[in-house]
């Protein structure tokens, strides 16, 4: 494993997991019932140079960062903000939402929307990407906001969040998209709603049929678990099946308050995952890693995914290799139980979705021998059916989601057609200067018998021995 010579300023101390009640000096003497009430936290935010003065040193690449125009937004709730290390600049919450000078810094290939989002909405906030699902995007505010945001090009910014027009609007679309199981709400942070707003909504999501699942994503849990109330508890629970994922990056950040806000998440039905997003500095070391993963395991959040950094304005310097987060996926799969692991992904640029990447496990196949390594480096040959056909049960059709346009390859697999081409494909090998000829004009050349929607006037459902023929469907279903 390769390091960066450590920061001269570097402690043990800034990465420690932190007691019930700890609270910065700043705020010692804020009374319990102020201290506990969310909407205290997030009227008392810090956000400017002076009052993040009082609670840590800032180097001065950060007083750089927090004074420059145009930054990403820059607020914290007292809760986080007193978990930062006054000292240590490598303090891992630190650099979750203090901005340095390096997020001036333009890098190869960065976007405003690096995963197309808006490219993908087909009315303000509701992003379809994929066949099943949509992302509704329902507000842009945070409890605080990390340096790291994918949507920081409109997160943070009250003048670009949505009002009940378009929340009508994109209820409206999932009304008319049959196609739509699951919704994931996010943001911005859909639980800095106004309890009723957020009510209403889900009342609304629950009144559409087709819709089976509505998932949360959520930091409010661990930017100011004050939050998590019974009366929220309650307003969630009544629009089951509901999920949820939380976004924790650093052990530091599950204190006991989390725990309790996990503890009645979940006593209220609602299984919970975790997202964390790979960060240099933050949590790209496997020990790091690791300890995150099993605290979240005893909390009951299940790791989900971790993210590699999208290409996004701002986030340059908090981005590793690829290869960094396939290091930390070996360190984890045998070395703990697989419920501390989660799926690593890269999220295409440009609209591509989630891609997991993993170690390779298989290392050859023969017709009848898969050879695989474990996490020790034991190899060993499994020895497949050599009769294996597939199954033979009766599948109700209404099982069968269509998925129009996107089945991939699994379309190839099931035989819908024998190639997916990038666009423009046949334009460029029609060559500049070729015709068409009498070798090249019969589009039926290239036709895969077999493949493809079925052809009842070129194949028979029954052969002349009486036995009843699977139909072959016989064009590659362009
Ligand atoms: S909580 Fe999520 S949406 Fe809000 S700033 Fe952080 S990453 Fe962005």
């Amino acid at each position: 494993m390769s390091h960066a010579p450590l920061h001269p300023q570097a402690t043990v101390r800034s990465q420690q997991m932190l007691p019930r009640g700890h609270r910065a000096p700043k705020w010692a003497d804020v009374p319990d019932e102020k201290w506990f009430d969310w909407k205290w936290q997030l009227k008392n935010r810090i956000n400017s140079v002076s009052e993040l003065e009082e609670v840590i040193r800032l180097t001065e690449s950060e007083h750089a960062g927090a004074s420059a125009e145009g930054i990403f937004r820059l607020d914290i709730t007292p809760y986080f903000a007193s978990l930062m290390d006054a000292d240590d600049p490598t303090c891992p919450v630190r650099r979750q939402v203090i901005p340095t000078h390096h997020e001036l810094e333009p890098f190869m290939s960065m976007m405003e929307d690096s995963l197309a989002e808006d490219k993908h909405s087909p009315v303000p906030g509701l992003v379809h990407r994929y066949p099943d699902r949509v992302l509704m995007l329902v507000t842009t505010q945070c409890a605080s906001y990390c340096r790291y945001c994918t949507r920081s090009r409109i997160v943070g910014d009250p003048t670009e969040t949505f009002n009940p027009a378009e929340y009508e609007a994109q209820l409206n679309y999932l009304r008319n998209t049959p196609q739509v199981r699951d919704v994931l709400l996010s943001g911005g942070d859909p639980l800095t709603l106004a309890p009723k707003v957020l009510g209403r909504l889900l009342a609304e999501l629950r009144k559409i049929e087709h819709i089976e699942i509505i998932r949360i994503g959520t930091r409010v849990p661990v930017f100011m678990p004050m939050r998590v109330t019974e009366e929220l508890c309650d307003v969630l629970a009544e629009n089951h099946p509901l999920w949820m994922n939380i976004h924790v990056n650093h052990p530091k950040e599950i204190t006991p308050e989390v725990a309790d806000a996990c503890d009645r998440l979940t006593r209220a039905g609602i299984p919970l995952g975790n997202q964390s997003v790979l960060l240099r500095g933050i949590n790209d070391h496997p020990v790091i890693m690791q300890k995150l993963l099993r605290e979240l395991v005893k909390i009951r959040v299940r790791p989900y995914y971790i993210y590699q950094c999208d290409l996004v304005h701002g986030a340059g310097h908090l981005r590793t290799t690829v290869s960094k987060g396939l290091e930390i996926m070996e360190s984890l799969r045998g070395h703990t139980s697989g419920y501390s692991i989660p799926t690593y992904v890269v999220d295409a640029p440009g609209g591509g979705g989630k891609i997991p990447v993993a170690p390779n496990y298989v290392l050859s196949h023969s017709p009848d021998k898969l050879i695989l390594r474990n996490f020790e480096g034991y190899i060993a040959a499994y020895t497949e059916p050599t009769d294996y056909v597939g199954p033979d049960m009766m599948v109700p059709d209404d099982w069968e989601r269509k998925e129009p346009g996107q089945s991939g390859i699994y379309g190839l697999m099931q035989g819908e057609r024998i190639s997916i081409e990038p666009a423009g494909f046949s334009d460029t090998h029609h060559r500049p200067g070729g015709v068409s000829h009498r070798l090249n004009s019969r589009e039926d050349k290239w036709t895969a018998y077999g493949v493809g929607a079925p052809n009842p006037a070129s194949v028979s459902d029954t052969s002349p021995d009486g036995k009843v023929n699977v139909p072959i469907p016989v064009h590659s279903g362009d």
